[in-house]
């Protein structure tokens, strides 16, 4: 069982503070939903967490099974079984997906002549195009492509804890319920073949649209730089009808 602790988190950006005290902890197989008017910091959460350069912490910590993720470098928070799909996926021209991940198994112990296979099996259950693999990383691919691109990532490295950024941004209807589709799998599976717990998830989102395939067991609502109130998925329902209204 892993665990992501998130404690009383403060943090700035370019000495303007934004976060005001996160505190969340999501264990494997859990799926968290964030949600939260745009400008209230849930990109700025999902950067400070994975240690974007300028971004200042300024209280409180963050932990996954015992390791303190604020004291390491971003490749090591990776490697400690942290994930973050970024709201806007960055593209690396000259690199493929596939000599990443490579990498990727190599620094974590793992055989990397395995990701040939596994990311073919995983692009087919993706629906995502296999001649799209040979392009450089995210490189002239449409916005639907890159989230697809993205959750591919996310099924081969298998982290312990995944931090998804408004994955569901710019899919149509099909992308969508592919990549929910698969990562709810992730997150709802046994021990697997290889050992593997099931995925946490903390799913940063403002439309309800994607938790009709992710189904969260605990949804907060995000204002402001902090979490001002943690339901189940009723509160989706409020949100839907009422807006932030209630919460701002
Ligand atoms: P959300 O993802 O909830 O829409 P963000 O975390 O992207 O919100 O942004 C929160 C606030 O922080 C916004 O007011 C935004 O303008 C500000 N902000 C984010 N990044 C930076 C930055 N690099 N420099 C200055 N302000 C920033
Ligand atoms: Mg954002």
């Amino acid at each position: 069982m892993s665990e992501l602790v998130i404690s009383d988190l403060h943090a700035e950006v370019g000495d303007r503070p934004i976060l005001h005290g996160v505190t969340v902890t999501v264990r494997s197989g859990e799926v968290h939903a964030v949600m939260g008017p745009n400008g209230s910091g849930k990109s700025t959460l999902s950067h400070v967490l994975m240690g974007r350069p300028g971004y200042r912490v300024t209280g409180g910590s963050v932990h996954l099974d015992g390791v303190d993720l604020l004291a390491l470098p971003t490749w090591e928070r990776a490697r400690a079984g942290l994930f973050l799909a970024l709201q806007y996926p960055t593209e690396v021209p000259g690199v493929r997906l596939a000599d990443v991940l490579e990498e990727a198994f190599v620094a974590a112990g793992r055989d990397p002549s395995t990701v040939p296979g596994r990311l073919r099996a995983e692009a087919d259950r993706l629906g995502f195009d296999v001649g799209l693999l040979e392009r450089p990383l995210n490189v002239d691919l449409s916005g639907g492509e890159k989230k697809r691109n993205d959750t591919l990532q996310l099924s081969v490295l298998r982290p312990r804890i995944a931090v998804l950024d408004e994955i569901d941004s710019g899919l149509d209807v099909d992308a969508l319920r592919a990549v929910a589709r698969r990562i709810e799998d992730a997150s709802s599976h046994g021990v697997d073949a290889d050992g593997d717990e099931p995925l946490g998830v903390l799913a940063i989102t403002h439309y309800s649209r994607l938790l009709e395939e992710l189904h969260p067991d605990v949804v907060h609502i995000f204002v402001g730089g902090r979490i001002v109130e943690t339901g189940g998925p009723d509160l989706v329902a409020r949100l839907e009808t009422d807006g932030y209204a209630a919460w701002t």
